[in-house]
Protein backbone atom coordinates (compact mmCIF):
# COMPACT_ATOMS: atom_id res chain seq x y z
CA UNK A 1 0.00 0.00 0.00
CA UNK A 2 1.17 3.44 -0.71
CA UNK A 3 2.57 5.56 1.99
CA UNK A 4 -0.12 8.58 3.08
CA UNK A 5 1.18 11.63 1.23
CA UNK A 6 3.48 14.09 3.04
CA UNK A 7 2.13 18.06 1.56
CA UNK A 8 5.26 19.01 3.35
CA UNK A 9 7.35 17.65 0.63
CA UNK A 10 5.77 19.54 -1.94
CA UNK A 11 7.14 22.52 -0.40
CA UNK A 12 10.14 23.30 -1.96
CA UNK A 13 12.54 23.36 0.73
CA UNK A 14 13.94 26.91 0.47
CA UNK A 15 9.97 28.10 1.06
CA UNK A 16 9.24 25.94 3.86
CA UNK A 17 12.42 27.68 6.00
CA UNK A 18 11.12 31.02 4.57
CA UNK A 19 9.92 32.76 7.89
CA UNK A 20 7.17 35.50 6.49
CA UNK A 21 6.68 39.09 6.96
CA UNK A 22 5.23 40.11 9.88
CA UNK A 23 2.41 42.85 9.44
CA UNK A 24 1.52 44.75 11.90
CA UNK A 25 -2.08 44.05 13.61
CA UNK A 26 -5.20 45.00 12.09
CA UNK A 27 -7.47 44.88 15.01
CA UNK A 28 -10.87 43.55 14.59
CA UNK A 29 -13.03 45.16 17.51
CA UNK A 30 -13.56 48.79 17.16
CA UNK A 31 -12.34 51.81 19.86
CA UNK A 32 -8.71 51.20 19.28
CA UNK A 33 -6.35 54.17 18.49
CA UNK A 34 -4.16 52.27 15.64
CA UNK A 35 -0.66 53.94 16.02
CA UNK A 36 1.20 50.80 14.59
CA UNK A 37 1.16 50.74 10.51
CA UNK A 38 2.19 53.88 9.50
CA UNK A 39 -1.74 54.48 8.06
CA UNK A 40 -2.35 58.14 7.34
CA UNK A 41 -5.17 59.53 9.88
CA UNK A 42 -6.77 61.35 7.31
CA UNK A 43 -9.38 60.46 5.11
CA UNK A 44 -8.71 60.45 0.82
CA UNK A 45 -9.77 63.85 -0.80
CA UNK A 46 -13.39 63.68 -1.71
CA UNK A 47 -12.19 64.04 -4.99
CA UNK A 48 -11.29 59.88 -4.48
CA UNK A 49 -14.12 59.03 -2.98
CA UNK A 50 -16.12 60.54 -5.56
CA UNK A 51 -13.93 58.86 -8.50
CA UNK A 52 -14.68 55.26 -7.02
CA UNK A 53 -17.89 55.63 -6.47
CA UNK A 54 -18.18 56.87 -9.78
CA UNK A 55 -16.51 53.49 -11.31
CA UNK A 56 -18.27 51.24 -9.23
CA UNK A 57 -20.77 49.97 -11.54
CA UNK A 58 -21.29 46.90 -14.73
CA UNK A 59 -17.77 48.09 -15.33
CA UNK A 60 -16.56 46.04 -12.81
CA UNK A 61 -16.91 42.66 -15.32
CA UNK A 62 -13.84 43.78 -17.82
CA UNK A 63 -10.34 43.88 -17.14
CA UNK A 64 -8.68 47.26 -15.87
CA UNK A 65 -6.13 48.78 -18.70
CA UNK A 66 -2.94 46.16 -18.16
CA UNK A 67 -0.25 48.63 -18.14
CA UNK A 68 -2.33 51.52 -16.05
CA UNK A 69 -1.74 54.10 -18.45
CA UNK A 70 -3.47 56.91 -17.53
CA UNK A 71 -2.26 57.05 -13.83
CA UNK A 72 1.40 56.76 -15.66
CA UNK A 73 0.75 59.33 -18.01
CA UNK A 74 -0.33 61.19 -14.67
CA UNK A 75 2.69 60.24 -12.65
CA UNK A 76 5.55 60.91 -15.89
CA UNK A 77 3.91 64.35 -15.60
CA UNK A 78 4.19 65.31 -11.91
CA UNK A 79 7.51 64.16 -11.75
CA UNK A 80 8.80 65.44 -14.84
CA UNK A 81 9.57 62.22 -17.05
CA UNK A 82 8.09 60.27 -19.86
CA UNK A 83 6.06 56.89 -19.48
CA UNK A 84 8.59 54.62 -20.68
CA UNK A 85 10.04 56.27 -17.00
CA UNK A 86 7.37 54.80 -14.80
CA UNK A 87 5.59 51.40 -13.77
CA UNK A 88 3.03 50.87 -11.27
CA UNK A 89 2.51 48.10 -8.68
CA UNK A 90 0.06 46.28 -6.45
CA UNK A 91 1.64 48.50 -3.69
CA UNK A 92 5.52 49.49 -4.08
CA UNK A 93 5.99 45.97 -1.98
CA UNK A 94 5.05 44.20 -5.61
CA UNK A 95 7.81 46.09 -7.11
CA UNK A 96 10.14 45.75 -4.30
CA UNK A 97 9.69 41.82 -5.39
CA UNK A 98 9.53 41.97 -8.88
CA UNK A 99 12.88 44.07 -8.42
CA UNK A 100 14.58 40.75 -6.79
CA UNK A 101 13.78 38.82 -9.54
CA UNK A 102 14.67 40.96 -12.16
CA UNK A 103 17.71 42.19 -11.18
CA UNK A 104 19.29 38.99 -8.94
CA UNK A 105 20.28 35.59 -9.53
CA UNK A 106 19.03 33.18 -7.31
CA UNK A 107 21.95 32.04 -5.17
CA UNK A 108 22.26 28.16 -6.45
CA UNK A 109 22.29 29.47 -10.22
CA UNK A 110 25.36 31.41 -9.55
CA UNK A 111 27.10 28.94 -6.77
CA UNK A 112 30.99 28.23 -6.12
CA UNK A 113 31.76 30.52 -9.04
CA UNK A 114 33.78 33.81 -7.06
CA UNK A 115 33.32 36.70 -5.65
CA UNK A 116 31.69 38.49 -8.78
CA UNK A 117 29.24 35.91 -9.14
CA UNK A 118 28.20 35.96 -5.44
CA UNK A 119 27.64 39.65 -6.19
CA UNK A 120 25.15 39.33 -8.85
CA UNK A 121 23.59 37.06 -6.53
CA UNK A 122 23.19 39.73 -3.38
CA UNK A 123 20.27 41.50 -2.36
CA UNK A 124 21.95 44.38 0.13
CA UNK A 125 20.31 46.65 3.02
CA UNK A 126 20.91 48.56 5.72
CA UNK A 127 20.09 47.65 9.01
CA UNK A 128 17.85 48.53 10.56
CA UNK A 129 15.36 49.62 7.72
CA UNK A 130 12.40 48.11 5.98
CA UNK A 131 11.56 44.41 7.28
CA UNK A 132 10.25 43.10 4.21
CA UNK A 133 13.76 43.51 1.93
CA UNK A 134 15.47 40.07 3.85
CA UNK A 135 11.84 38.13 3.39
CA UNK A 136 12.18 39.31 -0.43
CA UNK A 137 15.94 38.60 -0.46
CA UNK A 138 15.50 34.76 1.11
CA UNK A 139 12.19 33.65 -0.62
CA UNK A 140 14.59 34.45 -3.81
CA UNK A 141 16.76 31.84 -2.72
CA UNK A 142 19.14 35.34 -2.82
CA UNK A 143 22.50 36.04 -0.96
CA UNK A 144 21.64 38.66 1.92
CA UNK A 145 23.53 41.53 2.88
CA UNK A 146 23.28 43.49 5.57
CA UNK A 147 25.23 46.94 6.76
CA UNK A 148 24.36 48.55 9.74
CA UNK A 149 23.41 52.47 9.96
CA UNK A 150 25.69 54.43 12.42
CA UNK A 151 24.29 54.31 15.82
CA UNK A 152 22.14 57.61 15.02
CA UNK A 153 20.76 55.73 12.33
CA UNK A 154 23.16 58.09 9.70
CA UNK A 155 24.46 56.59 6.63
CA UNK A 156 28.21 54.96 6.81
CA UNK A 157 30.88 57.86 5.43
CA UNK A 158 31.38 56.80 3.08
CA UNK A 159 28.24 54.56 2.21
CA UNK A 160 29.89 52.19 -0.12
CA UNK A 161 33.64 50.36 0.19
CA UNK A 162 35.26 47.37 1.42
CA UNK A 163 34.46 45.68 4.78
CA UNK A 164 31.26 44.37 6.25
CA UNK A 165 30.28 48.57 7.21
CA UNK A 166 30.18 49.53 3.76
CA UNK A 167 27.94 48.83 1.08
CA UNK A 168 29.31 46.68 -1.66
CA UNK A 169 29.47 48.51 -4.78
CA UNK A 170 28.88 45.33 -7.36
CA UNK A 171 25.78 43.92 -5.12
CA UNK A 172 22.94 43.31 -7.75
CA UNK A 173 20.58 45.03 -6.02
CA UNK A 174 20.94 47.74 -2.94
CA UNK A 175 17.49 48.73 -0.94
CA UNK A 176 17.24 51.85 0.53
CA UNK A 177 14.51 53.13 3.20
CA UNK A 178 14.58 56.80 2.94
CA UNK A 179 13.53 58.50 5.15
CA UNK A 180 14.71 55.71 7.08
CA UNK A 181 12.10 53.44 9.04
CA UNK A 182 11.73 52.08 11.89
CA UNK A 183 13.98 55.36 12.81
CA UNK A 184 12.29 58.19 10.52
CA UNK A 185 15.63 59.66 10.03
CA UNK A 186 16.10 61.22 6.71
CA UNK A 187 18.97 61.54 3.99
CA UNK A 188 20.53 64.74 2.17
CA UNK A 189 20.00 63.99 -1.09
CA UNK A 190 23.65 65.11 -2.08
CA UNK A 191 24.59 61.92 0.01
CA UNK A 192 22.47 59.71 -1.82
CA UNK A 193 23.59 60.91 -4.51
CA UNK A 194 26.94 59.91 -3.81
CA UNK A 195 26.35 56.75 -2.66
CA UNK A 196 24.83 56.01 -5.89
CA UNK A 197 27.15 57.07 -7.88
CA UNK A 198 29.42 54.66 -6.19
CA UNK A 199 27.49 51.65 -6.74
CA UNK A 200 27.72 49.58 -9.78
CA UNK A 201 24.75 47.35 -9.21
CA UNK A 202 21.10 48.79 -9.30
CA UNK A 203 19.32 50.80 -6.35
CA UNK A 204 16.12 51.05 -5.32
CA UNK A 205 15.55 53.97 -2.97
CA UNK A 206 12.73 53.54 -1.12
CA UNK A 207 10.69 56.58 -0.80
CA UNK A 208 7.62 55.55 1.26
CA UNK A 209 7.89 58.38 3.24
CA UNK A 210 9.30 61.47 1.70
CA UNK A 211 6.20 63.33 1.76
CA UNK A 212 6.90 63.81 5.32
CA UNK A 213 10.48 65.14 4.70
CA UNK A 214 12.36 68.00 3.59
CA UNK A 215 13.84 66.75 0.68
CA UNK A 216 13.41 63.73 -2.03
CA UNK A 217 15.72 62.37 -4.13
CA UNK A 218 13.45 61.70 -7.34
CA UNK A 219 15.98 63.60 -9.63
CA UNK A 220 18.70 60.75 -8.82
CA UNK A 221 16.29 58.40 -11.01
CA UNK A 222 16.05 60.64 -13.81
CA UNK A 223 19.75 61.20 -13.49
CA UNK A 224 21.95 58.25 -13.03
CA UNK A 225 20.60 54.61 -14.93
CA UNK A 226 20.61 51.89 -12.13
CA UNK A 227 18.94 54.15 -9.66
CA UNK A 228 14.82 53.62 -9.41
CA UNK A 229 12.74 55.75 -6.95
CA UNK A 230 9.82 53.79 -5.30
CA UNK A 231 6.21 56.09 -4.04
CA UNK A 232 3.51 54.67 -2.83
CA UNK A 233 -0.02 55.81 -2.68
CA UNK A 234 -0.46 53.88 1.30
CA UNK A 235 1.01 56.34 3.07
CA UNK A 236 1.31 60.15 2.86
CA UNK A 237 -2.40 59.77 0.35
CA UNK A 238 -4.17 57.55 2.30
CA UNK A 239 -5.01 54.57 -0.44
CA UNK A 240 -3.62 51.47 1.51
CA UNK A 241 -6.61 49.74 1.02
CA UNK A 242 -6.22 49.56 -2.64
CA UNK A 243 -2.63 48.80 -3.11
CA UNK A 244 -1.17 51.58 -5.74
CA UNK A 245 2.79 52.12 -5.65
CA UNK A 246 5.17 52.55 -7.98
CA UNK A 247 8.91 53.28 -9.21
CA UNK A 248 10.38 55.87 -11.59
CA UNK A 249 13.87 54.86 -13.13
CA UNK A 250 15.47 54.21 -16.79
CA UNK A 251 13.11 52.81 -19.12
CA UNK A 252 15.48 49.95 -19.60
CA UNK A 253 15.28 48.90 -15.63
CA UNK A 254 11.36 49.59 -16.10
CA UNK A 255 10.65 47.81 -19.66
CA UNK A 256 12.11 44.82 -17.84
CA UNK A 257 10.44 44.79 -14.64
CA UNK A 258 7.53 45.18 -16.98
CA UNK A 259 7.81 42.07 -18.88
CA UNK A 260 7.66 39.79 -15.17
CA UNK A 261 4.50 41.53 -13.87
CA UNK A 262 0.97 39.95 -13.77
CA UNK A 263 -0.70 41.52 -16.99
CA UNK A 264 -3.06 43.21 -14.53
CA UNK A 265 -1.38 43.51 -11.70
CA UNK A 266 -2.92 47.03 -10.62
CA UNK A 267 -6.69 47.10 -9.98
CA UNK A 268 -9.12 49.05 -11.58
CA UNK A 269 -10.21 50.80 -9.07
CA UNK A 270 -7.04 51.45 -7.52
CA UNK A 271 -6.24 53.33 -10.33
CA UNK A 272 -9.28 55.28 -10.26
CA UNK A 273 -8.21 56.32 -6.71
CA UNK A 274 -4.78 56.93 -7.29
CA UNK A 275 -5.79 58.84 -10.72
CA UNK A 276 -8.25 61.02 -8.92
CA UNK A 277 -5.39 61.65 -5.94
CA UNK A 278 -3.48 63.60 -8.39
CA UNK A 279 -6.12 65.67 -9.47
CA UNK A 280 -6.28 66.97 -5.99
CA UNK A 281 -2.43 67.86 -4.82
CA UNK A 282 -3.73 70.58 -2.61
CA UNK A 283 -6.29 68.69 -0.28
CA UNK A 284 -3.14 65.71 0.53
CA UNK A 285 -0.44 69.36 1.08
CA UNK A 286 -2.78 70.43 3.62
CA UNK A 287 -3.36 66.75 5.87
CA UNK A 288 0.71 65.78 5.16
CA UNK A 289 1.34 69.03 6.59
CA UNK A 290 -1.32 68.92 9.42
CA UNK A 291 0.64 65.40 10.43
CA UNK A 292 4.46 67.11 10.29
CA UNK A 293 2.83 69.83 12.72
CA UNK A 294 1.43 66.89 14.92
CA UNK A 295 4.57 64.83 14.80
CA UNK A 296 6.65 68.01 15.95
CA UNK A 297 4.13 68.62 18.75
CA UNK A 298 3.62 64.57 20.03
CA UNK A 299 7.72 64.65 20.07
CA UNK A 300 8.04 67.71 21.83
CA UNK A 301 6.04 66.74 24.78
CA UNK A 302 6.75 63.49 24.80
CA UNK A 303 10.78 64.53 25.10
CA UNK A 304 9.20 66.45 28.28
CA UNK A 305 8.34 63.35 29.72
CA UNK A 306 11.52 61.78 29.32
CA UNK A 307 10.97 59.64 26.05
CA UNK A 308 14.29 59.55 23.97
CA UNK A 309 12.53 60.69 20.88
CA UNK A 310 14.23 60.44 17.22
CA UNK A 311 13.86 63.43 15.28
CA UNK A 312 11.56 62.45 12.40
CA UNK A 313 11.49 62.81 8.73
CA UNK A 314 8.35 60.57 8.26
CA UNK A 315 4.63 59.81 9.89
CA UNK A 316 5.75 58.26 13.17
CA UNK A 317 8.30 58.57 16.15
CA UNK A 318 11.17 56.11 17.05
CA UNK A 319 10.96 56.43 20.63
CA UNK A 320 12.83 54.69 23.58
CA UNK A 321 10.38 55.37 26.60
CA UNK A 322 11.57 55.94 30.12
CA UNK A 323 11.45 52.93 32.78
CA UNK A 324 10.05 49.58 32.02
CA UNK A 325 10.57 47.73 28.93
CA UNK A 326 9.40 48.93 25.57
CA UNK A 327 7.66 45.68 25.56
CA UNK A 328 5.51 45.88 28.71
CA UNK A 329 4.86 50.01 27.85
CA UNK A 330 3.25 48.37 24.08
CA UNK A 331 1.15 46.11 26.50
CA UNK A 332 0.38 48.57 29.08
CA UNK A 333 -0.67 51.08 26.29
CA UNK A 334 -2.74 48.18 24.84
CA UNK A 335 -4.66 48.37 28.08
CA UNK A 336 -5.65 52.01 27.54
CA UNK A 337 -6.66 50.52 24.05
CA UNK A 338 -3.69 52.15 21.77
CA UNK A 339 -1.97 49.90 19.28
CA UNK A 340 1.73 50.93 18.43
CA UNK A 341 4.56 49.00 17.08
CA UNK A 342 7.60 47.11 18.96
CA UNK A 343 9.68 44.57 17.22
CA UNK A 344 11.47 42.31 19.15
CA UNK A 345 15.28 42.03 17.33
CA UNK A 346 18.00 43.24 19.53
CA UNK A 347 18.95 46.67 18.62
CA UNK A 348 14.96 47.34 18.34
CA UNK A 349 13.43 46.36 21.69
CA UNK A 350 14.43 49.33 23.45
CA UNK A 351 11.54 51.64 21.07
CA UNK A 352 8.42 51.96 20.45
CA UNK A 353 7.50 52.83 16.76
CA UNK A 354 4.37 55.28 17.42
CA UNK A 355 2.37 56.72 14.59
CA UNK A 356 1.46 60.26 13.97
CA UNK A 357 -2.34 60.10 14.45
CA UNK A 358 -4.50 62.74 14.22
CA UNK A 359 -4.23 65.71 16.87
CA UNK A 360 -7.14 64.17 18.96
CA UNK A 361 -4.96 60.84 18.61
CA UNK A 362 -1.85 62.31 19.87
CA UNK A 363 -3.94 63.62 22.72
CA UNK A 364 -5.04 60.44 23.55
CA UNK A 365 -2.02 58.86 23.48
CA UNK A 366 0.01 61.22 25.63
CA UNK A 367 -3.07 61.04 28.08
CA UNK A 368 -2.01 57.03 28.25
CA UNK A 369 1.49 57.85 28.46
CA UNK A 370 0.76 59.98 31.32
CA UNK A 371 -1.70 57.54 32.88
CA UNK A 372 1.21 55.19 32.48
CA UNK A 373 3.83 57.44 34.55
CA UNK A 374 1.28 58.06 37.29
CA UNK A 375 0.67 54.47 37.66
CA UNK A 376 4.74 53.31 37.58
CA UNK A 377 5.11 55.74 40.46
CA UNK A 378 2.23 54.57 42.86
CA UNK A 379 3.67 51.15 42.32
CA UNK A 380 7.26 52.39 42.81
CA UNK A 381 6.00 53.83 46.14
CA UNK A 382 4.25 51.07 47.25
CA UNK A 383 7.51 48.82 46.61
CA UNK A 384 9.39 51.61 49.08
CA UNK A 385 6.86 51.25 51.73
CA UNK A 386 6.88 47.27 51.69
CA UNK A 387 10.80 48.05 52.29
CA UNK A 388 11.38 46.77 49.01
CA UNK A 389 14.61 47.88 46.61
C1 LIG B 1 4.70 50.90 3.70
C2 LIG B 1 6.00 50.75 3.04
C3 LIG B 1 6.11 50.25 1.75
C4 LIG B 1 4.99 49.58 1.03
O1 LIG B 1 3.98 50.29 0.61
P1 LIG B 1 2.82 49.65 -0.24
O2 LIG B 1 2.78 50.55 -1.43
O3 LIG B 1 1.61 49.75 0.63
O4 LIG B 1 3.15 48.25 -0.62
C5 LIG B 1 7.35 50.19 1.15
N1 LIG B 1 8.44 50.60 1.80
C6 LIG B 1 8.39 51.07 3.04
C7 LIG B 1 9.64 51.49 3.72
C8 LIG B 1 7.17 51.15 3.71
O5 LIG B 1 7.12 51.56 4.97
Amino acid sequence: MARPLDPNRLVRPLVRRLHAYTPGEQPRTGGLVKLNTNENPYPPSPRVLRAIRAATDWRLRLYPSPTAERLREKLARRHGCAVENVIVGNGSDELLALAVRCFVEPADAVASTGAKAAARATVQYFTPSYSLYPVLADAHGAVRREVPLEADFGLPEPAVGRGPARLEAGAALTLVTTPNAPSGRGYATGALDRLCGAMRGVVVLDEAYVDFADEHAMGLALKHPHVLVARTFSKAYSLCFQRVGYFVGHPVLIGALHKIRDSYNVNGLGQVAAEATLEDPEYYRRTQQRVVATRERLARELAGLGFRVAPSQTNFLWMEPPGPPAEQWRDRLRERRMVVRWFSGTGLNRHLRVTVGTDGEADRFLRAVRGILRERRREDGATERKGGK
